[in-house]
């Protein structure tokens, strides 16, 4: 399988979190890993995607110098391995690690260290995709977008915006699009979460290539089928979902209309610990919305989605019709 959606404070495993914080000296709540899943997996009476964004504090705590956000890329992605990922795109915020002084350069260079090393060690394929935040400030934001550019095809495949989509629309972000598009970095944006269509639709008018999560565009049919005729591919993550309440049951979930429609549709974890689940758990929970949907489907939809190059793409199908 592939994951093009997943953020590397959310996903980290819990042995590396143990791991981070003896390394760092840094005190962690319990060492259990049972009692410490708790701590790190969002309660079942969160309300909202601010409740679910408290659950990124720790993580991120023990993400602040290059050695552990390089180990950290590395074990994700050894763990992505271990459950039969052949590509994913992990993607997180250079200006979220800046707090002990690292800079965002010296963050990408680390990530993408450790990115290599696991690509070499486990045969495996993975990018960085590199998220501007909302809320941020436009110097950083911009900062990410040039960093993001120098980077591109060396690591890094793309750009992203993430955080509290209630709180700041991002329709604030035309800039740090502008400039993406600019210097040709490819980009999807976190849009229909905790907002409106219109925020789906800001994106698509931004140039996005990819929408993650785009719930609330199924309340705009035009929308929709702008999504579907521009070839944007939804990102859908079924499980954070529910937990941030952007849809009320799974029965609910949008993701049945856009396939309906004929909209390129992938299925990712979004934060393999905050959200306590994998591609298969994300595999089986869709099987269950659409049951007609294969495996294979989802996976050469996501191939044909991912930030890659033709060639690239080329390989991966023809890795997956071998097996
Ligand atoms: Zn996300």
């Amino acid at each position: 399988m592939t994951d093009l959606h997943l953020h590397l404070d959310g996903s980290l495993p819990i042995k590396t979190i143990i791991k981070l914080a003896r390394l760092q000296n840094i005190t962690l709540p319990s060492e259990d890993e049972k009692t410490l899943k708790k701590y790190l997996t969002v309660s079942p009476s969160a309300q909202s995607l601010n409740d679910y964004l408290k659950c990124f504090d720790l993580p991120l705590e023990l993400l602040q110098s290059c050695g552990a956000v390089e180990l950290s890329v590395y074990e994700l992605i050894c763990e992505l391995t271990r459950q039969g990922i052949i590509y994913s795109e992990i993607r997180f915020a250079p200006q979220l690690h800046t707090r002990r002084g690292c800079t965002q350069r010296k963050i990408i260079e680390a990530a993408i260290k450790g990115l290599e090393k696991a690509e070499r060690d486990f045969n495996t394929k993975s990018n960085l995709i590199l998220c501007a935040m909302r809320g941020g400030s436009d110097e950083d934001n911009l900062l990410t977008v040039r960093l993001a550019a120098e980077y591109l095809n060396c690591g890094v495949c793309a750009l992203d915006l993430a955080g509290a989509e209630a709180l700041y629309k991002t329709e604030l972000y035309s800039g740090v699009f502008a400039l993406a598009k600019q210097l040709d970095i490819p980009f999807t944006i976190h849009a229909g979460e905790a907002d409106g269509a219109q925020s789906v639709k800001a994106a698509v008018d931004f140039g996005a290539r990819r929408i993650g999560h785009g719930v609330a565009a199924v309340n705009d049919v035009e929308l929709m089928y702008e999504v579907k005729r521009k070839n944007i591919t939804i990102e859908c993550c079924t499980t954070s979902n529910l937990q941030t309440r952007a849809v009320a049951s799974l029965s609910q979930h949008p993701i049945k209309e856009f396939f309906r429609l004929g909209i390129n549709v992938t299925v990712n974890t979004d934060n393999m610990t905050v959200s306590d689940t994998t591609i298969d758990k994300e595999l089986s929970i869709l099987s269950e919305i659409i049951p007609d949907i294969s495996r294979e489907t989802l996976m050469r939809n996501a191939i044909n989605a991912a930030f890659l190059s033709e060639k690239e793409k080329a390989e991966l199908l023809e890795k997956i019709s071998n097996k």
